[in-house]
């Protein structure tokens, strides 16, 4: 029975007999064998540059995918998943595609939708995380584990568009570069290729997926292949006979580029490195170092911190409270301000009332003052009038009288000369 030290201050015991609890690795590998395990692969590159056989090609089978076409107005994220088994394994594989990367003519927000994507995974992870009853446990976790960028095989060096997107990338998710369609390229050409991409990445500070050398099962075969990096692929799901097998291939009419020997390309390496070798450290660097990263910024912006301004820990119940209070006295300076707001609107309506009332009073005072003024001036007009009409009158009857003296004086003259002719005729 082994001796084993496990921390200074700890007593070391042997132990006399058989417990037990070396089983607990098998019971690790049988409980997480039943449930099943999540990765999801991001693959970021333009359209037509073979992000669909290649995953065809590293797993194997024939995902379902429609080629897309180049005029896509922007970059929309599709990500599909299946269910795969392999011996008693269960995988659920998610496959993330860039539809329409690099195919606008103003490429600056490319980016964007990735990290979107990729955040608006964490962000669902973190909401299952804070809940009150989280199901951890059964949860689909649809976070980035490994992002393929596939560069085009120009021979020549990293485009903008690819240092800009892995930049933007590199902290939020574990970057494999690859070179794509591998057999387009001459074999020296494709060694500076390789030392041009790196050099790149190194100068622009682009951090990429680091094979984990840390553990001694795995530290030799990752620190030969970090050598090989950017890997160069070929993929293909065609079946050529070479020789008496058949094998996954690409065939030109000088020859017959086969997908897994590796002096013609890197595609095992890339498949031992991602599937073989390094898929629980990519998904444990997703959770410690990607999502972690992810949680503590967006906790921060939301006011939580770990300690107070004097170093000292900060509990997450003192967090709520300081906030609490910050927001409760923040909304009671809101409702004094909002008061104080009030009256003074009330005040100052007031005052315009007032004026506008006293301007209603002058402007009265002025209309009656007229009115009197026009009452005075009709009123001696009409004086005036009916001492007109009073002599009009007087001198009326003056003249009807003087017309009736004169009507009766010629009717008087008139009998006396009728009496008189009537005498004469007599
Ligand atoms: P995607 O749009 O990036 O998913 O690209 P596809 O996987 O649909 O591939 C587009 C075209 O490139 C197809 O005609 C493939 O046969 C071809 N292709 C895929 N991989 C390779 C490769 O490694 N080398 C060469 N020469 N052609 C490839």
């Amino acid at each position: 029975m082994g001796l084993l030290l496990i921390s200074d201050d700890l007593r070391n015991l042997s132990l006399s007999g058989h417990v037990g609890f070396d089983s607990l690795p098998d019971q690790l590998v049988n409980k997480s064998t039943s449930q099943g395990f999540c990765f999801n692969i991001l693959c970021v590159g333009e359209t037509g540059i073979g992000k669909s056989t290649l995953m065809d090609t590293l797993f194997n089978t024939k995902f379902e995918s429609e080629p897309a076409t180049h005029n896509e107005p922007g970059v929309r994220l599709k990500a599909r998943s299946y269910e795969l088994q392999e011996s008693n394994v269960r995988l659920k594989l998610t496959i993330v595609d860039t539809v329409g990367f690099g195919d606008q003519i103003n490429k600056d927000d490319s980016y964007k939708p990735i990290v979107e994507y990729i955040d608006a995974q964490f962000e669902a992870y973190l909401q299952e995380e804070l809940k009150i009853k989280r199901s951890l446990f059964n949860y689909h976790d649809t976070r980035i584990h490994a992002c393929l960028y596939f560069i085009a095989p120009t021979g020549h060096s990293l485009k903008s568009l690819d240092l800009v997107t892995m930049k933007k990338l590199d902290s939020k998710v574990n970057i494999i570069p690859i070179i794509a369609k591998a057999d387009t390229i001459a074999k020296n050409e494709l060694h500076k290729f390789k030392s041009k991409i790196m050099s790149e990445l190194v100068s622009n500070g682009v951090q990429i997926y680091q094979f984990p050398t840390d553990e001694e099962t795995v530290a030799e075969i990752n620190a030969t292949m970090s050598v090989h990096l950017p890997f160069a692929v070929v993929g293909s799901t065609e079946e050529v006979k070479i020789g008496n097998k058949m094998a996954k291939a690409r065939q030109y009419p000088w020859g017959v580029v086969q997908v897994e020997n590796e002096n013609h390309c890197d595609f095992v390496k890339l498949r031992e490195m991602l599937i073989r070798v390094n898929m629980e450290d990519l998904r444990e660097q997703t959770h410690t170092r990607h999502y972690e990263l992810y949680r503590r910024c967006k906790l921060e912006e939301m006011g939580f911190k770990d300690t107070d301004p004097d170093s000292k820990p900060f509990s997450l119940q003192e967090t709520y409270e300081a906030k609490r209070n910050e927001f409760l006295g923040e909304l009671q300076k809101k409702e004094d301000e909002m008061r104080q707001m009030f009256v003074m609107r009330v005040k100052e309506k007031e005052a315009e009332l007032k004026e506008a009332e006293k301007d209603l009073h002058e402007k009265f005072d002025h209309l009656k003052r007229t009115h009197q003024e026009e009452k005075k001036k009709v009123e001696d007009k009409k004086k005036e009038l009916e001492e007109e009409l009073n002599n009009f009158q007087k001198k009326k009857a003056a003249a009807q009288l003087l017309q009736s003296q004169a009507q009766q004086a010629g009717s008087q003259q008139t009998k006396k000369d009728k009496d008189k002719k009537n005498a004469s005729f007599t």
